[in-house]
């Protein structure tokens, strides 16, 4: 039993070195996760760390600390982030797209959710706990009814983030803001204009996208470039000069999502087992989030090491297609389930008790692990998981494709 002076010292104590160590623990916990723990921004008058975060002491962030905790409770791994490709079009040809072949995959055989179906998909998501909603295509803003999927997220429980070309921002903006998006990250893989549209198959979309990111920011969304990385374009400088025009055009964070090994770039060999350039593009990115005249740089490869959080698809992270097929993430395209057909938690289930997803993996990106290449749980094609037999797409043409392929059609 501790004696009145004792008590007396314990809450003095307290009222000193809360706030303090609260502030040391959060900045320890994004120095983890993100490799830097500088603030990019105040939405809301929250602390953004990044856009794939909850803001700092907004209600999804405080439906993420307890989710963590149930977890716990649970001894279960139940998805912290959903990302939702909410249309199979679009108009580009992008020469890494992940979503190419699912016309292989007979994908468009398939009717695309309907906004009731896609309400479904969010609802059972947010029930599941999902705390950041990444919405994907396709192009989503070639989705007429794409703000009234944002409106219908319960804003209380989850973030909403965009992922888009950007061609279609600046006029879309405004319903965007209505209806309650927090984020957007814009893609942009070259610095250059020209590169960029020749890349991505559609003239002026640099320009449009470089618009669309300064309205975003005027009515008050954090922005992002998102940028598909090469091992080529890295050594060439992209990484610096997409870092300089990030600061020069005022987007809060850099995102780098080195090149997969998927869609039209399943059969670069180059992408497996290269993890040099990945390490070399960590250490750059330390300069640039030491210095808060940038904007964050966030590099994918990091956040998806034993440093951060690891490769978390199928144990922390899913991804639902146009038409409810759950998948463990973006790019990795094994077909687990439909929401439409099975409840999602019996989906997860099924997915996460599997000894591949019953832990994050350490070591990096599974698709990009020339160890896990062959497994049932990996893919770079769309492809359901059937106990014993799912490999690869068997429609695939043998041998070398990332060259001089046909761009898929637009719809
Ligand atoms: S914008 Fe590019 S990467 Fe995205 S779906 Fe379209 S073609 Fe694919
Ligand atoms: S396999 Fe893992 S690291 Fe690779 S893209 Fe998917 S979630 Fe990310």
């Amino acid at each position: 039993m501790n004696d009145l002076l004792t008590q007396l010292r314990l809450k003095w104590f307290f009222a000193t070195k809360t706030l303090k160590y609260t502030s040391d623990y959060l900045d320890r916990s994004y120095q983890i996760f993100l490799n830097h723990n500088k603030v990019i921004h105040f939405r809301n008058g929250h602390p953004v760390y990044s856009l794939s975060t909850p803001a700092l002491y907004s209600k999804p962030a405080a439906n993420f600390f307890a989710q963590q905790f149930y977890k716990i409770i649970r001894n279960k791994s139940t998805p912290n982030l959903m990302s939702f490709a909410v249309t199979d079009v679009c108009n580009a040809t992008c020469g890494h797209c992940s979503f190419y072949d699912y016309d292989d995959a007979g994908g468009r055989k398939k009717a695309v959710l309907t906004l009731p179906q896609a309400q479904k998909v969010l609802k059972d998501a947010q029930a599941l706990g999902v705390s950041v909603i990444n919405f994907t295509g396709g192009e989503p803003l070639l989705r007429e009814d794409f703000p009234e999927i944002v409106r219908s997220v319960d804003k209380s429980l989850s973030t909403t983030i965009l992922f888009t070309h950007g061609g279609f921002l600046a006029d879309r903006i405004g319903d965007l803001k209505k209806a309650g998006l927090d984020s957007v990250y814009i893609s942009l893989d070259f610095a250059d204009p020209a590169k960029h549209d020749a890349h991505r198959g559609i003239d002026g979309l640099f320009r449009r996208a470089v618009q669309g990111i300064a309205k975003a920011r005027a009515v008050g969304l954090s922005t992002g470039i998102s940028c598909c990385i090469t091992p080529e374009s890295f050594r060439d400088g992209e990484f610096q000069r997409m870092v300089e025009l990030g600061k020069a055009i005022g987007v809060h964070e850099v995102l780098f999502l080195d090149a997969m090994p998927t869609g039209r770039f399943k059969r670069r060999k180059d992408l497996v087992g290269n993890t040099a350039w990945l390490e070399e593009m960590v250490e750059a990115s330390k300069a640039y989030n030491a210095d808060t005249a940038y904007p964050g740089v966030l590099v994918y490869a990091y956040a998806t090491s034993y440093r951060s959080v690891g490769c978390s698809c199928g144990t922390d992270y899913f991804y639902v297609s146009p038409h409810g097929d759950v998948c463990p993430c973006d790019f990795s395209h094994v077909i687990f389930g439909n929401m439409l057909e099975t409840p999602l938690h019996e989906i997860w289930d099924r997915m996460n008790s599997l000894e591949d997803f019953k832990s994050v993996k350490f070591g990096a990106c599974k698709i990009k692990d020339a160890g896990w290449q062959d497994k049932k749980t990996v893919s770079g094609a769309f492809t359901p998981y059937e106990d014993g037999s799912a490999g690869t797409c068997s429609s695939c043409p043998s041998g070398i494709e990332e060259a001089g392929q046909p761009a898929r059609p637009a719809r």
